[in-house]
């Protein structure tokens, strides 16, 4: 296997990533996808609150000015009656002045545009000349764009011509509303700058500022301005562009006929912007608590599914040893893998313990007779003299062995060596065992039994072999050598000696018997 470094990562973390990845992808589409339709919505949104604005406003300074122009036109009819009566006409021009306060100052002039009464009285006009020429040349009602009045202000002016009986052109009758003070237009108009910057203004046809919520822009005249452009295009409509002060503006515009004026109100691009992004804040906050306990769902989730794999690689690595079946059945697995996993795992170890316990009786057993071996009685030995468990010993050795092999040749032997191990078998308990400790000599160890017991089986034994017939072989014998271990007595080498010795014995005495004594208990 090839030496690969340990990964750093776990199937939790690997999880917990995973997820959020995936969480984070499908939040950042949501939210760019929520905020595309919210941004053209408030776009959408705030182009058409402007345009009705601005058709809003634009309609009641046309009514402002066609109101101005109805009562200038009633007064052209007293005024051309009264031409020669000053006092009249003056009091004309104060009933004008005060009736709704429309106007700043109103005047009357004659054919030649001298003015013969105005008010109020105390701005001393009477006499001069008026500034503004075109109503006289036009001789028709008129509407004129902003100029500066004699009087040094900024204003706009609304006049009648007056006609006698005959249609002769008498002059005119006219008010001024000055731009930079509390007027009947402003009175419209929107005076504040609202919270989304969306603000309303005023031009008129050359461009010039007539009202503006910021006061020192009136008067001004508005440089390249495609919205400035699109108010006096005389229609109204909404558009997003750059104003003449560079800056991003959704705009709605309409215009005022009479006048020739345009409207317009509009806010910035970048209020949008501002409000959607607080918008987002505020969701991105709510989201937080859920989000938090999302990832620890994510976190417990993510253990259920890894400790099960975590316990049953742990477990793997001991499946040797015999209590991994059990520790393998107790993990839990809530998922098809894991399941599929652990039945894997149980059954490599029940193949495995099913090997071991095979190679461990292969280790423990002989080859030929399937009796135990030498070690397998060493262990048994020990495990009994450690349960303080008294035991016979039989030492067995066939008599004249080498003349069977001589004879009748090896195989023939091996087959002897057999027929005798079945004997054996034959002639035990269950709890006696029956070794094979050399080339043709054998062990018995019966526990829990007596001297006279133990000989009565070797003899029984011995008498069952002698009367056996082997193929080929014939007949054959076996001396035995008997004897008792006791605990607390001798070592188990000196029973084991001794069990020789009477074996030895029972050669000397003629072969084809067992020779059966007590040990001396006292230790060698
Ligand atoms: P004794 O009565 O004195 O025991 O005479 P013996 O011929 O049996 O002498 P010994 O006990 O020394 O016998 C050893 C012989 O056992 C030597 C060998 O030929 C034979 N032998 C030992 N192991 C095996 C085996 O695994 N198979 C066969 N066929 N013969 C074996
Ligand atoms: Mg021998
Ligand atoms: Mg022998």
């Amino acid at each position: 296997m090839p030496n690969r470094p340990q990964p750093k990562l776990n199937l939790r973390i690997l999880i917990l990533a995973f997820v959020l990845l995936a969480a984070m992808a499908t939040l950042g589409n949501s939210f760019w996808v929520m905020f595309k339709i919210q941004k053209q919505e408030l776009i959408d949104n705030a182009l058409q609150a402007n345009q009705a604005y601005a058709e809003r406003i634009a309609s009641g300074v046309q009514q402002v000015l066609s109101s101005d122009q109805t009562r200038l036109q009633y007064a052209s009819l007293i005024i051309a009656r009264a031409i020669n009566d000053p006092q009249q006409l003056a009091g004309e021009a104060q009933r004008l002045l005060e009736q709704d306060n429309s106007f700043n100052s109103v005047l009357i002039t004659d054919a030649r545009g001298t003015i013969i009464a105005s008010a109020p009285a105390s701005l001393g006009l009477n006499g001069q000349p008026i500034r503004n020429q075109g109503p006289l040349k036009q001789q028709q009602p008129i509407i004129s764009n902003a100029f500066k009045s004699l009087t040094g202000h900024l204003v706009v002016f609304v006049s009648q011509p007056v006609f006698d009986a005959q249609g002769q052109y008498l002059g005119l009758v006219g008010g001024s509303i000055r731009l930079e003070q509390k007027n009947a237009l402003q009175d419209l108009m929107d005076r504040q700058v609202r919270q989304d910057g969306a603000h309303v203004y005023l031009v008129d046809s050359t461009r010039r500022v007539l009202y503006h919520p910021y006061a020192e822009r009136i008067g001004s005249v508005v440089a390249a301005d495609p919205i400035v452009d699109a108010a006096l295009s005389q229609s109204s409509t909404a558009l997003q562009a750059q104003d003449a002060h560079g800056e991003q503006m959704l705009a709605g515009v309409a215009y005022v006929p009479s006048s020739r004026w345009g409207v317009i109100s509009q806010q910035p691009l970048a209020n949008i912007y501002a409000s959607l992004e607080e918008t987002l804040s505020k969701i991105i906050r709510g989201m937080i608590p859920l989000a938090l306990f999302g990832l620890l769902l994510m976190w417990w989730l993510g253990a259920r599914i890894s400790v099960p794999l975590s316990r049953l690689a742990e477990s793997a690595k001991r499946l040797d040893s015999p209590e991994s079946y059990q520790r393998i059945s107790a993990i839990a697995t809530h998922y098809v893998e894991s399941w599929q996993i652990r039945r894997a795992l149980l059954l490599g170890t029940s193949l495995l313990q099913e090997k071991i316990g095979r190679l461990n009786q292969q280790a423990q057993s002989d080859a030929l007779t399937g009796l135990a071996n030498r070690r397998a009685m060493q262990d048994t030995l020990t495990l009994w003299r450690d349960s303080d468990k008294a035991f016979a010993i039989v030492s067995m050795d066939i008599d004249h062995f080498k003349r069977v092999n001589d004879t009748y040749g090896h195989a023939a032997g091996d087959v002897t060596l057999q027929v005798i191990a079945n004997l054996m078998r034959q002639n035990l308990r269950s709890d006696d065992l029956a070794c094979r400790v050399g080339g043709e000599e054998f062990m018995l160890l019966l526990p829990n039994s007596s001297l006279r017991a133990a000989a009565d089986v070797a003899e029984r034994l011995r008498a069952s072999i002698e009367a056996a017939q082997i193929e080929t072989v014939g007949h054959i014998t076996v001396s035995l050598g008997v004897t008792l271990w006791r605990p607390g007595g001798v070592s188990l080498a000196d029973a084991l000696e001794k069990a020789d010795q009477l074996l030895y014995q029972a050669k000397q005495q003629g072969r084809n018997r067992v020779v059966a004594e007590e040990l001396s208990q006292a230790p060698a």
